[in-house]
């Protein structure tokens, strides 16, 4: 057997064995009664269902995993792969659509594989537990917004890579990768105002309180705020949140209406004060600058690879292709990009301690942070005691124990 296939069914099936048991593990760690630090805000019944939540939410990643890495596991066992290229190929174009129908081939057939989990997500998990507010419209409309970008943004950049590795030789890699950057730098500064109100509304927090209280910590913590918007979370769920989107003057602070509606002043204070401390921390430039890094190395990678015959024999194919060769590549790279994930959620977790600190420190009310991201545990019923596996495999956040227990560490 072609040593090329052995290492990528080996990596696959690794990858589900291991989120799998991370699952198991996690669920199988809830404790049965509410954990003394939440006593006050979680009731028995809140926290049953919590459980009931987790357990609902492992159940359903475990069989969309399960699912997707059989699918993918058939397609290359069966020739699945080497059939579409011949199937692409026999249209008859010339090389670079035939990759870009190849590459979106996949692409499409990947999304529509777990299309039906997503539906059952949303429709199923989250409904029964009362956070779901999608209409089907709104899902239906989410998807082909994402598909029209897809193309639009997505088809012009890999025709990019494709011809960059036809004509670039030995340096294509380096050209790639500068490509890539750019385009991603571009799409991240144009996010806030292009991107993103197409799924959500965005509105300008309205003069009052709120605002004033906000600008005041703006001035105390000399922190020039770009905008603060609140966007309308509720269109699809009951969940809560803030988050930070943009760079330079785009850079914009984006509150749930949820957080604005259910939380006191003080608590949205500290909120946006732990997103200050991401900017004022230089989190967003640090973290831009890992994914870039993260983008040179998968390129300086598959330059090893991509020409190789043992990797496109290995899926049935005649003759190797870049565009083929991409993808073989890409199911090679898993145990990278996992322990990439692992090391990026690692650096996040700490720099979410740093925030959190710098609200803290700015506020000077370490309590209402506190409080926030308790009555945000409730309201979006999270896990209060994560497996150490779980976290380590896909937690970008501290779990919120040992959030408050450092944050009452900061206090003393
Ligand atoms: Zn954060």
């Amino acid at each position: 057997m072609n040593c090329h296939l052995v290492a990528v069914i080996a990596f696959l099936a690794g990858s589900w064995l291991l989120h799998t048991l991370s699952a198991i593990l996690d669920v199988l760690r809830a404790p049965p009664r509410v954990p003394p630090e939440f006593a006050d805000v979680f009731d028995p019944p809140a926290y049953a269902r919590g459980l009931a939540y987790r357990r609902a939410s492992a159940r359903l990643s475990v069989i969309a995993d399960t699912c997707g890495t059989g699918l993918l596991l058939a397609a290359i066992l069966l020739g699945g792969f080497a059939w579409l290229d011949r199937a692409v190929r026999a249209l008859g174009l010339s090389p670079l659509p035939t990759g870009l129908c190849y590459l979106g081939a996949v692409a499409l057939a990947a999304s529509l594989s777990g299309l039906p989990f997503d539906a059952w997500r949303t429709f199923g998990v989250e409904a029964r537990f009362g956070f779901n507010k999608t209409t089907v419209a709104t899902f239906v409309r989410d998807r082909l917004v994402g598909l029209a970008l897809s193309v639009l943004l997505g088809a012009p950049l890999v025709a990019g890579v494709l011809l960059l590795l036809d004509r670039a030789g030995s340096a294509a890699w380096l050209w790639c990768w500068a490509l890539v950057t750019l385009f991603s730098l571009g799409v991240t500064y144009v996010a806030p105002t292009w991107i993103l109100p197409l799924f959500n509304t965005f509105t300008p927090l309205e003069e009052g309180r709120l605002r004033r209280a906000i600008e005041t910590f703006a001035r105390r913590a000399e922190f020039e705020v770009g905008g603060i918007f609140v966007v309308d979370g509720s269109r699809r769920s009951t969940k809560s949140n803030a988050f930070f989107t943009g760079l330079g003057r785009r850079k914009r602070i984006a509150l749930f209406d949820t957080l604005v509606r259910d939380h006191a002043e003080a608590e949205i204070v500290a909120v946006l004060a732990h997103e200050v401390g991401h900017a004022k921390c230089g989190h967003i430039r640090k973290g831009l600058a890992g994914s870039v890094l993260r983008t040179g190395l998968l390129f300086f990678l598959m330059s090893l690879f991509l020409d190789s015959p043992g990797l496109s024999e290995a899926f049935g194919m005649a003759q190797p292709t870049a565009y083929a060769g991409l993808v073989f590549f890409l199911l090679l790279y898993t145990p990278i990009s996992l322990l990439l994930g692992v090391a990026a959620n690692w650096i996040s977790r700490r720099r979410e301690f740093e925030a959190d600190r710098f609200s803290a420190r700015t506020t000077g009310d370490p309590a209402a942070l506190a409080s926030a991201l308790k009555r945000l545990s409730v309201t979006n019923l999270s896990d209060l005691t994560p497996h150490p596996l779980t976290v380590w495999l896909e937690y970008g956040h501290p779990p919120v124990l040992a959030r408050l227990r450092a944050l009452a560490e900061f206090a003393k």
